[in-house]
């Protein structure tokens, strides 16, 4: 008989319909389902859509299809982020009642990626703080600020132990808002998680630094904080990072048809599992299946490495 969960866990994934698939989205998509369904839990999909120049036609309905080509069924309905404005209203509401955001004239190129998740390349120096005290006159709000504290936020990550950050030197105060009014990634993540009952957030490392501007937020907010475990980086040949172009997994392009399970058994590896020769011919269902029972945080590899595809 199956051991009955602590608590009801509630995991997710949240691709951004800006590219296809590519091995390194599908390790963060089946370690994340691995993750909940091992405790018994429920996987969620959303699609991270508020960067709408960002986004490329028919991305969404690839990303759907192809999760569905390696078995990955998600629980529920397909969340979008673009639908959601109207909550993320309420909760930038209250944190202004609460005092903590300024409006700010500063910087174009900071707010129009704001709605997209900060990857490493994208990080700059943290935000001045010019505008804190007030906007020089004459220039417009370009964007809505959150202040950060000078202390230290620190969290407990599955995978690498424990984390600690000042926002202060890492974001600054970080971009809520832009002045167009569309919600920044930061808000807009913390208020999804919470409303959908998240309790499990399993990503890329590439999002850890991340991780802090959003427990601050949760913490502003009254929200539980979420366990985190953030993933090993699948890499280029040359250990480079993977970009848009690499390793492809569209259901459009047919780049996977009929190489399914050899690519989720070789995911399944690259997540510290060793799988018996015998699923090899099995089905992906069966892969997972095999996956979800064995599956074993504490193994999951320090370092990133490659998938061939
Ligand atoms: N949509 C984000 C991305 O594709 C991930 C969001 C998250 O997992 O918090 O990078």
């Amino acid at each position: 008989m199956n051991k009955k969960p602590d608590r009801d866990v509630v995991g997710r994934f949240a691709p951004s319909p800006t590219g296809a698939l590519h091995t390194g989205s599908l390790a963060t998509a089946v370690g994340s389902y691995l993750m909940a369904k091992h405790a018994g839990g429920r996987w969620l999909l959303r699609l991270d859509d508020l960067d709408v120049p960002r986004q490329v036609p028919g991305m969404a309905d690839d990303i759907l299809r192809t999760l569905e080509l390696f078995g990955l069924h998600w629980d529920g309905g397909v969340a979008r982020q673009s639908r959601h404005r109207k909550e993320y209203e309420h909760f930038f509401e209250v944190l202004q009642h609460a005092g903590v955001i300024y409006p700010c004239g500063c910087s174009r190129k900071e707010i129009a990626r704001s709605a997209s998740a900060p990857h490493p390349e994208d990080e700059s120096i943290p935000y001045s703080g010019t505008c804190r005290v007030g906007m020089q006159s004459g220039l417009s709000i370009r964007s809505w600020r959150i202040r950060v504290p000078n202390e230290e936020i620190c969290f407990s990550d599955l995978r690498t132990g424990r984390r600690c950050q000042a926002l202060s030197v890492v974001s600054g105060d970080f971009i809520l808002r832009g002045g167009d009014g569309e919600f920044a990634y930061q808000l807009a993540v913390v208020v999804d998680d919470h409303l959908t009952g998240v309790n499990q957030v399993v990503r890329g490392d590439d999002l850890l630094s991340s991780t802090p501007r959003q427990i601050y937020l949760q913490q502003l907010l009254g929200f539980p904080q979420p366990e985190y475990c953030h993933l090993p980086l699948v890499v280029g040949p040359d250990g480079s990072k993977l970009n848009k172009r690499d390793n492809l997994l569209s259901h459009q392009l047919g780049s996977v048809a009929g190489r399914e399970q050899t690519l989720l058994l070789d995911v399944l590896r690259f997540l510290g599992l060793h799988p018996p020769r015998e699923l090899a011919g099995c089905s992906c269902n069966t892969i997972l299946e095999w996956g979800v029972v064995n599956f074993m945080p504490l193994q999951l590899p320090a370092l990133g490495g490659v998938i061939n595809i």
